[in-house]
């Protein structure tokens, strides 16, 4: 019998094994209301014609599908064509599902939006929506982080969140986490979590997986006017995974091969790669059974990445299922293939993409010269680099300070 993948989750929030609900039983209730509340909204033609409308006249969509000739050329095999959510409004495909959050936390009739923020992406897309929509926006992140993202944190700012600087434990994304879900049981009535990614307890893997559904929709019918068929591969970058299941979920059931590319850092010794699906293990984190990178204890490790939207020790559990059920291949891409991706994208087309979004374009730059000249590869370009200049500027010019031996 064939495996419908797009058949999940279950109603109590399982893709195969992994997902569900691991929370105290007195929130179980609370969780259960935004899934009821959200199967209902997903049927209302008037929640859904103002979803549609925001995304096609605030964020930009449909983003373009563009076949990137020079650097199919350069690489001399298939056909890179790239899903462009880096021109969305904010700059990343966050704002497909946070503009979603935000109707549906308004429709519940939430006043505050909350969530955590590391590098700030998810906080400055969460934080606009919540001024698009006119509902409050908390953000907590790590006191570390916020010395070292100025630009988003003026962002936020000025978008009118409230920033929580957060000064426990290593002040960054993990312990920006816990002081946000802290926050967020002191009055879960008028609050909604607006999680980041594909992960969480259900519902919202869930949720956010069919708000970000709507760039593989956009593109299979992109790609079939322009070539006139499937593409071969499809490929991603994961850190929760959203970007990537956004592209591949409308693909599942066809004849597609999809490839998610996990960053592996500086190397592979515990500390220096966030390779959740690559070298982690099934277990339990924020809420969900899935695969993470986790001590003796079960704890989440410390990661890195060169891209700080990909340093997450987990993912979402949709992953872990396609990952066991062999539909997904997940492969590694260094900091290293990232950057000079990063450059050959932007010498070559023009476009610069996100450090995110550079590990899917490292994995179509190995694949496209293996393959044919009539193969045709989709790559997610999920965010633009705009974020990331000052950054990669500091490292070349490391480089080319280093004297040669
Ligand atoms: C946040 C981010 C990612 C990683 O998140 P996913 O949930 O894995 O998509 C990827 N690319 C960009 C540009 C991001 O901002």
């Amino acid at each position: 019998m064939k495996i419908n993948y797009k058949n999940s989750p279950d109603n109590k929030g399982y893709f195969g094994r992994y997902g569900g609900q691991i929370i105290p039983p007195e929130l179980k209730s609370l969780f259960d209301q935004i899934a009821q509340e959200y199967e209902k909204a997903k049927k209302d033609p008037q929640f859904i014609k103002e979803y549609k409308n925001l995304l096609k006249n605030y964020v930009g969509r449909p983003s373009p599908l563009y076949l990137a000739k020079n650097l199919s050329q350069k690489l001399g095999g298939a056909k890179i064509y790239l899903k462009r959510e880096d021109l969305n409004h904010t700059g990343a495909h966050k704002i497909n599902h946070t503009i979603g959050e935000a109707l549906l936390a308004k429709r519940m009739g939430k006043k505050k939006l909350l969530a955590e923020t590391g590098a700030g992406q998810h906080g400055v897309a969460l934080a606009t929506a919540a001024a698009l929509v006119g509902l409050e926006c908390e953000i907590h992140m790590g006191a570390i982080d916020i010395k070292k993202q100025q630009p988003n944190v003026s962002r936020l700012r000025l978008l009118g969140a409230k920033i929580v600087s957060v000064n426990s434990g290593g002040r960054c994304l993990k312990d920006a986490v816990d002081s946000a879900f802290n926050a967020f049981l002191k009055d879960p009535q008028n609050i909604f979590f607006g999680i980041g990614s594909v992960v969480g307890p259900h519902p919202f893997p869930m949720i956010v997986r069919d708000f970000q559904s709507i760039v593989g929709q956009e593109a299979k019918e992109q790609i079939i006017e322009q070539a006139g068929r499937l593409p071969d591969y499809l490929i991603a970058c994961i850190g929760g995974g959203s970007n990537a299941i956004g592209l591949f979920h409308e693909f599942l059931n066809d004849d597609v091969k999809m490839i998610g590319a996990e960053p592996s850092g500086r190397s592979f010794k515990d500390g220096d790669h966030a390779a959740t699906l690559t070298l982690g293990s099934p277990g339990e984190i924020h809420g969900m059974f899935t695969y993470l990178l986790q001590n003796k204890k079960g704890e989440p490790m410390p990661v890195h990445s060169i891209a700080s939207g990909l340093d997450y020790p987990g993912v979402g559990p949709i992953h872990a299922d396609l990952k066991d059920k062999k539909r997904i291949d997940y492969v590694t891409i260094s900091d290293s293939e990232a950057l000079e991706a990063f450059q050959i994208l932007t010498k070559s087309e023009g476009i610069i993409p996100a450090l995110e979004s550079s590990h899917a374009l490292a994995q179509a730059i190995k694949l496209a010269p293996q393959l044919e000249l009539d193969k045709i590869i989709i790559v997610n370009l999920s965010g633009r680099g705009d974020k990331d200049l000052d950054y990669v500027e500091k490292i070349l010019k490391q480089k080319i300070d280093k004297p040669k031996k």
